[in-house]
């Protein structure tokens, strides 16, 4: 399927859940997820309009990044924006600060002051997301949603880390369905947030929602969904 094709059925699929929950299209963004597919495909993807790239890797995402936003290439309105939603390492910080616009695995304390000392230097804030583990699955990266509102506190006088929301993955379910509750306790979490917590009055957005589970994450109130496989594909891995 071309990418394009794979937009318009994607486009029927959240205006629908976004009919079902008496949401605006606008309220949904959508990052495409380039992880698993080749330079040739991100450029075709970013080509096909979809200005907001994912990807969870420094290492595998730089060949693309550098091709896409490196020297000669158009000015910034030409350029994706990109979004790191993979765990992040706090010696990478230094490479990804500055490229990717978004963080939304924001899962501790020492990475917190890693992105805070790089965007420091760059003269720039870093919107975050901050990765919780709703599920309680041990192989997930994230913060229990008890420990959110102490560590909005811890990292308050981070002054380059703006919080904006929260991440989840939930656990891969047969029946998406079935993925509904860890994507409503996000939603109350950070509601719980805004309502109760001195600095929680930014914590707007909610990063959640996958190939398979987007049309139950967007009813239950994502503003961030990150869509591979089913908007650009994935490729085996080419000799
Ligand atoms: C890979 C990945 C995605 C996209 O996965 P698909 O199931 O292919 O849509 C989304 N979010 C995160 C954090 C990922 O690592």
């Amino acid at each position: 399927m071309s990418i394009e094709q794979n937009i318009r059925l994607v486009e029927i699929k959240i205006a629908a859940a976004c009919e079902r929950s008496g949401r605006r299209r606008e309220e949904v963004n959508v990052i495409a997820v380039t992880k698993y597919v080749s330079l040739e495909r991100t450029k075709e993807a970013f080509g096909s309009g979809l200005a907001h790239l994912g990807e969870n890797r420094w290492q595998d995402a730089q060949e693309k990044w550098f091709a896409l936003n490196g020297e000669g290439q158009p000015d910034e309105a030409g350029k994706p924006v990109w979004h790191f939603i993979g765990s992040l390492q706090t010696n990478k910080a230094k490479d990804v600060i500055g490229r990717f616009t978004y963080i939304h695995s924001l899962d501790r304390l020492s990475l917190a002051e890693a992105i805070h000392k790089r965007a420091a230097q760059l003269g720039i804030v870093v919107p975050c997301f901050i990765q919780v583990n709703v599920s309680g699955e041990e192989s997930k990266h994230g913060m229990s949603p008890e420990n959110v509102m102490p560590f909005l506190e811890q990292i308050n006088g981070l002054t380059s880390i703006k919080p904006i929301g929260l991440m989840t993955m939930a656990p891969y379910e047969a029946e998406p369905e079935d993925t509904r509750t860890v994507f409503r306790a996000l939603r109350e979490l950070r509601d719980c947030l805004r309502s109760e917590s001195p600095q929680g009055s930014q914590i707007e957005h909610l990063s959640m929602g996958m190939s398979n589970d987007f049309e139950v994450a967007i009813e239950e109130g994502a503003t961030w969904i990150r869509l591979g496989t089913i908007l650009v594909g994935k490729e085996e891995e080419e000799q």
